[in-house]
């Protein structure tokens, strides 16, 4: 591992190395899909993803690029619960549902609690609602949501990565024991996480990359997670570009990020996912990366594994 790539990596020259925030709308939320996941009981169905539009988030995660899709203040109450009722309008029926806010949902800034009751009402229908939150909003707010709601509650947690150094560096202003408290603050409330995990944070070679990740999914089923998500880190935020032009920062593999899925997927421990948005991005080979993203989500659809693929590029992989 290389040295401290930059002490001074902190809010301040996170934010100025932003571009411009795109144009986004308060009445709409900026996105919203459907796709496949395996649920807890182990069928393959579908899960309906809404990305609302509300204030950016309070922290500034060196890796984040979530601030893309925000607003600088906040947005009124009611707003967020339009936002949820257009989208349910254009999106078919589906039992599951993620409500994603580039940020923490229990973040007063970002959903007033005052919107609670009419997203509860809104989401009725739905077996499973899925949220996002920074480990240090997790209190009993969640508890008081969860209360209202109809449908089971899941809270996504962003770990990042158990190498403490590293946690440090990404700005995430967060510990690991902090992540083990809410963790447990959950799972005593019945309340299934499951956490992001960074494949190949800043700083780190790719064979260090793995260890980590792998490391960082030992750790969240210890805890109490019941699912992880592995993401390779990308850049394209600014302060992340400017560490790969520093040569602090390298793009993760895909076949490090096959690895990872098949170390997650062999514990046995929990649901490991893999983030397989534009995989094409962690291969150079264009002869094999339709068939290794296939796996990848085959994988993560059957949690099952499938028999690596050989191809010339596997002898270029770098540690
Ligand atoms: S806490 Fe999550 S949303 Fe907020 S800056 Fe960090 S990674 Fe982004
Ligand atoms: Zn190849």
């Amino acid at each position: 591992m290389s040295d401290n790539p930059d002490p001074d990596v902190n809010d301040r020259w996170i934010v100025s190395n932003r571009g411009k925030k795109n144009p986004v709308d308060p009445g709409r939320p900026y996105s919203w899909l459907v796709e496949k996941e395996r649920t807890v009981s182990g069928k393959i169905e579908d899960i309906g993803i809404i990305f609302l539009t509300n204030r950016e988030c309070s922290f500034h995660c060196l890796m984040c690029d979530l601030w893309k899709n925000t607003t600088d203040v906040s947005v009124p109450v009611g707003a967020i619960p339009d936002q949820i009722e257009w989208a349910l309008d254009q999106m078919p029926d589906v039992k599951h549902l993620k409500l994603y806010n580039s940020g923490s949902f229990f973040d007063e800034r970002a959903i007033p609690a005052k919107d609670y009751n009419r997203i509860a009402s809104l989401v009725s229908s739905f077996e499973t609602v899925i949220v996002e939150s920074h480990p240090r909003l997790i209190n009993k707010k969640c508890l008081i949501f969860r209360d209202m709601l109809k449908p089971e509650l899941q809270i996504a947690i962003g770990l990042e990565t158990v190498h403490a150094g590293i946690l440090r560096k990404l700005n995430k202003q967060m510990t690991l024991d902090d992540f083990r408290n809410a963790v447990s603050y959950l799972t005593k409330h019945e309340i299934l996480s499951r956490a992001f995990i960074l494949l190949r944070p800043p700083s780190l070679s790719e064979s260090e990359g793995i260890y980590w990740a792998e490391r960082s999914i030992d750790f969240a089923f210890r805890v109490g997670v019941e699912c992880c998500i592995v993401i390779p880190v990308r850049p394209g935020n600014g302060a992340m570009d400017l560490l790969m032009e520093r040569g602090d920062f390298n793009l993760p593999d895909i076949h490090s990020l096959e690895k990872v899925l098949e170390y997650g997927i062999g514990l046995n421990a929990g649901r490991v996912f893999v983030d397989v948005w534009d995989l094409g991005l962690f291969s150079s080979c264009r002869k094999c990366i339709d068939i290794r993203t296939n796996r990848l989500i085959e994988m993560n659809l059957n949690q099952k594994l499938i028999s690596r693929h050989t191809c010339s590029c596997d002898s270029f992989q770098t540690t």
